[in-house]
């Protein structure tokens, strides 16, 4: 079989108005860059919602993904084959995973957005756009502290690092203002990844270029000499900063290879921010759309959790449907198998990890709607191993289940799926929460540690209680929580697999997000600022005379 990006390469694809009118959306809304990129300015009316809304979120993933963004493409292009209206709302790909661990984040095989190059590389600039947003912030930050500190900062209670869209361990710890007198104010810095950048969740959860720069505004960049909070809206800059945004605020669209419109913007992580793609792009598939297919970072306990609980209060609704992927590696990692023989056929290790796939079902049944399984399939699955997915699904969750094999090929093999999609989106059903808005932060993180991790209990660190303190003294406690944490455990030890129970959360760092509108719970050994592993992805990429780019999956 080609490789992901061979695919990509030979398949043409429509001008982007074309794509553009399948949704209605005419040139006057369509801003185009290039011949098959445009940014698009919807009339949202959030009233006048027909479409419904598909999550997808997946179960404890091996370190290459489970097939999230491969299977919600498959999905929109097996939709668009029954006749129904779609729009897929996805995250932009960061480029710290492209060139490290991950590769590319635009589908896989046959079900891919295109052009995937530029998807993956630097799209329309929009991570560009935040990352000079967030360090002209830190700049303006040490420059008031130059030119005499009218507002009294210590330098010392500064939270606003610095941000870059690379996995550079190097940058986790640093000074600055080293040089003497012309040269700033010496203190510790550090740097975390454009994707953990409140910026990145502020301009994801903003309704529009008002609300970007209210939240912009509120953004706490560190604390005075006597405790008190220091905001943007202190320093005065939310207006250069919103302008900063103006563009990278609005959806982007591109295409499915079979032409499916994809409204691909925004990407905050899942295990270290909220990891839903931008509001406003899931608004504009459900003022367009029949179907607006969307995918949530990583497992059930971290992008579905807090699309739950961050996104959907933003967008307005609830997802109609929710469909849990499972591939059968990563139940077999679950179950105790090595990572490297997950090519071979192990039907005890999956007997032992189904109980992650239950968990994560049961997780997302906790919140009212109607679930569904898809399988992704991989050419290494034996029929043995299937047929046992199968049965147990059935007889012990209870749930519709369909294999999906848009890898393969691309929207014809997820029709099963979508059309446990349609009929199960139809049902009716009682929203219900894990967590009360009025809850405290204690409670708020009981209950996510209990109810979605299954987890004993949660415990903060001496340095995470004094952090309490402070943001209950300063009004911040009724905020709801974005968890930091590893994506592949339920607790917060990356090693303890399958269904652990009876485990303690430890919240080591509590950050309040004030713009973003919640609280970052560090736990474990979770790094807003990845490193790069031993053969990182850049090693295997490369591009000719001619401009014809291989590597990038
Ligand atoms: P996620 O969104 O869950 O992180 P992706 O859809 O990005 O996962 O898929 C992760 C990787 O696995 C990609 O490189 C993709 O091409 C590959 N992949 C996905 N599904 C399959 C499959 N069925 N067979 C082989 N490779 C797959
Ligand atoms: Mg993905």
């Amino acid at each position: 079989m080609k490789s992901d990006i061979e695919i990509s390469q030979t398949t043409k694809m429509d001008p982007i108005f074309e794509v553009a009118q399948k949704l209605d959306i005419n040139a006057d809304s369509l801003e185009q860059y290039g011949n098959y990129k445009a940014k698009v300015s919807v009339p949202l009316d959030p009233q006048n919602v027909k479409s419904k809304l598909v999550l997808v979120t997946s179960i404890n993933p091996t370190s290459a993904g489970e097939g999230k963004t491969t299977v919600s493409v498959g999905l929109g292009d097996a939709l668009s084959l029954l006749g129904q209206r779609i729009a897929l709302a996805l995250r932009e790909p960061s480029l710290g995973p492209v060139m490290g661990l991950k590769g590319g984040a635009t589908g896989g095989g046959y079900s891919q957005v295109v052009p995937m190059e530029d998807i993956n590389l630097h799209f329309t600039g929009d991570f560009h756009a935040i990352t000079e947003a967030h360090d002209t912030l830190a700049a303006l930050v040490d420059n008031h502290i130059q030119h005499g500190n009218q507002l009294n900062i210590d330098p010392r209670q500064i939270v606003w690092k610095r941000v870059l869209d690379v996995n550079d361990r190097e940058l986790r710890q640093t000074v600055i203002g080293l040089g003497g007198k012309t040269s700033g104010v010496p203190r510790q810095d550090g740097f975390d990844i454009t994707v953990a950048s409140e910026i990145m969740a502020i301009l994801c959860l903003a309704s529009d270029l008002e609300d970007l720069k209210r939240r912009i505004s509120k953004i706490i960049i560190g604390y005075t000499y006597d405790g008190e909070v220091v905001t943007v809206a202190d320093l005065k800059v939310q207006g250069a900063l919103t302008l900063l945004l103006k563009d990278a605020i609005k959806p982007n669209l591109v295409q499915t290879l079979e032409h499916t419109p994809a409204f691909i913007h925004g990407g905050p992580f899942a295990n270290i921010a909220h990891g839903c793609n931008s509001i406003l792009a899931t608004q504009a598939g459900l003022t367009t759309a029949d179907y607006t297919v969307t995918e949530a970072g990583f497992g059930s306990d971290l992008g579905g959790e807090k699309f739950m609980d961050i996104a959907s209060p933003a967008i307005g609704k609830r997802p109609d449907v929710v469909v849990v992927v499972a591939t059968i590696r990563a139940l077999k990692l679950n179950g105790g198998q090595d990572a490297k023989e997950l090519k071979h056929e192990d039907l005890e290790a999956l007997k032992a990890g189904v109980v992650n796939l239950k968990r994560h079902v049961q997780n997302m049944q906790q919140f009212g709607q109607p679930v569904v399984v898809g399988i992704n399939k991989f050419a290494t699955d034996s029929d043995a191993e299937v047929n046992f997915l199968h049965q147990y699904v059935a007889d012990e969750l209870h749930v519709a289940i369909a294999e999906v094999d848009c890898f393969s090929e691309g929207g014809k093999g997820a029709v099963d799926l979508a059309n446990l999609v349609i009929e199960n989106s139809e049902t009716a059903f009682v929203s219900q929460n894990i967590y009360d808005a009025d809850d405290s932060l204690v409670e708020k993180l009981t209950k996510v540690t209990q109810k979605v991790y299954g987890g004993k209990n949660v415990e903060l660190t001496a340095a995470a209680k004094k952090q309490l303190k402070q943001i209950e003294k300063l009004g911040y406690a009724h905020l709801p929580v974005c968890m930091a944490k590893t994506q592949y455990s339920f607790s917060d030890d990356p090693k303890l697999l399958g269904a652990p129970s009876g485990f303690i959360i430890t919240v080591r760092e509590l950050q309040i997000k004030a713009g973003a509108g919640f609280i970052v719970a560090i736990t474990g050994n979770i790094l807003t600022m990845p490193g790069l592993p031993s053969h990182p992805a850049a090693l295997d990429m490369d591009i000719s005379a001619d401009g014809t780019i291989t590597g990038l999956f």
